[in-house]
């Protein structure tokens, strides 16, 4: 404190910081500020928010305001300053509080961080003392949200309380101006984790990671413990090893994800865009879709049908070690069978991860909640859709459009994530997947469990979907003394995409997925509606046609050409299918005819997802789905990007609702392609068609509503094509644009929608 500055001249504030300021070495960064700016005070965490009592000159005071902005550390995102003046009290000397347990807010709760340039360079030093060490973190990087067990976010309350800290650890973690000051998961090869290779029942300590990275250049199959479970890993050049790990994991076709070493190898293999560049590198490291080159060195095997790729970069210490000696890129995919959860315990994962790995990179810090990787893929500068929320993003906190009840929004059957939300924040999970299993079921249950003791929460409603078979449904019917509220499907894309663009408003609504229970019972899925974010009206919808044999019809896009093409040539539609070269049997032809007449066991869809099926399938692209969207995501890869036009259809107008002729649009593609059109061409103008009649249904949707502003959700929104040229001709059309920014446009969403939907209409 500067001495010459009498009791009368001091200022004292008290400051409340909001934001994510918790785990992220704030505390330590305010102690910094303050010696530098001569200030007594204390610096303390409280329910989410940092408080700091300190005083000094006004000047200085001023500035240190202003510094706790601008000079913040990496990992902390500084929302609100509150400032308020009280008495000064002379003392001398600032200090930095232990945390108190109080109700946590979402913001004591960081998400992982990936490795920070600081902790890389001291793993590859080798005079330092963390050379070679896989666990090297500090106040700006390494694990948070997977390894805390409750809060406060204290070392005691992680998977990390196992360890004792060392002397100088400790000395590190006590000193406030420490790059470790505080780093909760602090640790060093004299006290920390520590990591091994298993290996027929072998096991072995030293050179663990160097054996790993051999065993991978040797053509091996390696399940690896990382941040937020295991994944499998292989040479990305070898076809061999690429081939076998799919035949292992009863993986068809899915395409799996790369890791690779650094940006450089990124560059080699795909178009490296700005955009790109700061996502890879971002301290979120997710996986980032990118172009493949042409002549990419790396085994075809590893995304077959997309001429995209997934690329990380390391995110941890113990992925920077392992390339120092692996080959330069890596398939690294989640550490499960096909369709199963992620395996995050060294026991489960030994014994669910046997069959399918040569050797296991092990280690002993504990995973207390797993969380894959998240995906994003680039769109233009500026807008990018995030294809899977998890590792790096999760738990920050979303927008509430107003105070609410505690609130848990169950989420969706695909790509299921839940939400929890409560006041004015709304916390969604991480990617939960599928469940239609009972393992990723039983996985659901125990994230819901954790995050709900996590956050201190006891949800007094439950918002769910209104489709009865969904098993998250289900979970909230058994739910015991809680209050239900049933959220339509498309309503809760619609209202997720406004609230989290901070809208309110009412808009034009387009939602286009798969499957979602409409309010008459049948299929929805290419829907129009007049929404805001408590109800909605549905003006409009694509061309409802029968899925023959339901289920199976989502499973067999052969299904959904068949049933378009019976829509738009009527009893021809056999002469089609066999114009088209779609193979049917004898029985599935006379079976399917049944349906499409009768409707037995053929329920009727407006489903968007069931019309790129349709199309993908006619036109010879995908004919067989080896995972879900897959004929979707192929009809985009395979369509010319420079084809401007389109096929024409209506809109017509049945009972006050339009409905959009996508029955003409596959007919025109069909016939596009029996005249021998290149299906490159005929896939671009189907996307073009599509565009141009949502554009149209848009603006007619306008003269009646007077409405100007389009929400886009959806599944069909990760198309980039789609998303890309709608938003685009609408915003050519004078109207105002909202997409998906913080969480996917596919199911993922669905969960904060419901939460957004049922605060909105308790308000
Ligand atoms: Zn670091
Ligand atoms: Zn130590
Ligand atoms: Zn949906």
């Amino acid at each position: 404190m500067d001495c010459t500055v009498k009791v009368s001249e001091l200022i004292r504030k008290n400051v409340i910081v909001g934001g994510v300021v918790q785990g992220v070495g704030f505390r330590p960064f305010v102690y910094r500020l303050a010696e530098r700016f001569g200030l007594a005070g204390i610096v303390r965490n409280t329910s989410g928010t940092v408080e700091i009592d300190v005083e000094g000159s006004q000047e200085a005071v001023e500035a240190f305001l202003i510094a706790l902005r601008t000079d913040a550390p990496k990992a902390a995102r500084v929302d609100s300053i509150m400032a308020v003046d009280a008495d000064p009290t002379g003392r001398t000397g600032f200090t930095i509080a232990e945390s108190c347990a109080q109700t946590p807010s979402s913001a004591c709760i960081p998400a992982d961080i990936a490795v920070c340039s600081d902790c890389v360079g001291e793993t590859l030093a080798s005079d330092n003392r963390r050379f070679a060490y896989p666990f090297t973190n500090c106040t700006n990087c390494g694990p948070r949200f997977t390894i805390i067990r409750r809060v406060p976010y204290d070392r005691s309350n992680t998977t990390m309380a196992a360890f004792d800290m060392c002397a100088q650890c400790e000395s590190e973690y006590r000193n406030p101006i420490d790059r470790r000051s505080h780093a909760e998961p602090i640790a060093c090869p004299t006290c920390g984790p520590m990591v091994w290779l298993e290996q027929d029942s072998r096991c072995t300590e030293t050179d663990a990671i160097t054996i790993a990275a051999k065993l991978l250049r040797d053509g091996k199959i390696m399940a690896i413990k990382g941040l937020g479970g295991f994944h499998l890993a292989c040479d990305a050049r070898n076809d061999e090893a690429v081939r076998e790990l799919r035949k292992r994991k009863g993986r068809i076709s899915k395409p799996f994800a790369l890791m690779v070493k650094d940006l450089a190898e990124a560059e080699k293999l795909c178009e490296i865009s700005e955009e790109h560049r700061k996502l890879l590198t971002s301290r979120e490291k997710p996986i980032v879709l990118a172009e493949k080159k042409r002549f990419a060195d790396v085994s075809e095997h590893v995304a077959p049908g997309t001429k995209l790729l997934g690329l990380m970069l390391p995110y941890t210490p113990l992925h920077v070690l392992l390339f120092e000696h692996s080959p330069a890129a890596l398939v690294m995919t989640s550490g499960n069978l096909s369709e199963e959860p992620l395996a995050f315990a060294n026991t489960a994962a030994r014994q669910k991860l046997a069959k399918l790995a040569d050797a296991f990179l092990m280690h002993n810090r504990d995973i207390h909640v797993p969380c894959d990787d998240s995906v994003i893929r680039p769109v233009d500068a500026g807008l990018a859709i995030m294809v899977r929320r998890a590792r790096g993003y999760v738990p920050a906190a979303l927008p509430m459009p107003c105070e609410c009840e505690c609130i848990l929004g169950v989420g969706a059957e695909q790509k299921n994530t839940f939400c929890l939300a409560w006041d004015r924040t709304a916390v969604c999970s991480q990617h939960i997947g599928d469940l239609d299993t009972a393992e990723t079921f039983d996985y659901y249950q125990y994230a819901t469990g954790h995050f709900l003791s996590l956050f201190g929460r006891k949800p007094k409603i439950l918002a769910h979907d209104l489709h009865p078979g969904y098993m998250s449904t289900q979970y909230a019917l058994t739910r015991l003394g809680v209050e239900l509220v049933g959220v339509q499907h498309h309503h809760a894309h619609i209202a997720a995409c406004l609230a989290e663009n901070g809208r309110t408003d009412r808009c034009i609504g387009l939602a286009l997925d798969g499957t979602g229970y409409g309010l008459d019972g049948s299929v929805w899925g290419g829907e129009i509606l007049n929404a805001d974010l408590s109800g909605f009206e549905r003006i409009g919808c694509l061309s409802t046609v029968r899925m023959p044999g339901g289920e199976a019809a989502i499973r067999d896009p052969r299904r959904m050409a068949a049933a378009y093409a019976h829509a738009a040539f009527g009893s021809d539609w056999i002469a089609c299918v066999e114009h088209l070269s779609i193979n049917f049997s004898k029985l599935e032809l006379s079976v399917i005819e049944r349906q499409l007449q009768t409707g037995l066991n053929s329920p009727l869809t407006s489903s968007a997802g069931r019309l790129f099926d349709a199309v993908s399938a006619a036109i010879g692209v995908c004919s067989e789905r080896t995972y879900e969207g897959q004929p979707a995501v192929e009809l985009e890869m395979f369509a010319e990007g420079t084809v401007g036009d389109y096929y024409n259809s209506e809109i017509k107008t049945e009972n006050g609702c339009m409905v959009l002729d996508t029955v003409s649009i596959f007919k025109s593609a069909v016939k596009d392609r029996l005249a021998g059109t290149n299906k490159a061409i005929v896939a671009g103008r189907f996307h073009n068609s599509l565009v141009h009649l949502l554009v149209q249904a848009c603006v007619m949707a306008r003269e009646v509503t007077r409405l100007n502003l389009v929400a886009l959700s959806g599944g069909v929104f990760q198309n980039a094509l789609i998303l890309g040229r709608l938003s685009q001709e609408l915003t050519d059309n004078g109207f105002e644009v909202l997409v998906h920014r913080l969480l996917p446009p596919n199911d993922a969403c669905i969960s904060y929608g419901q939460v957004v939907v049922c605060a909105s209409q308790y308000q």
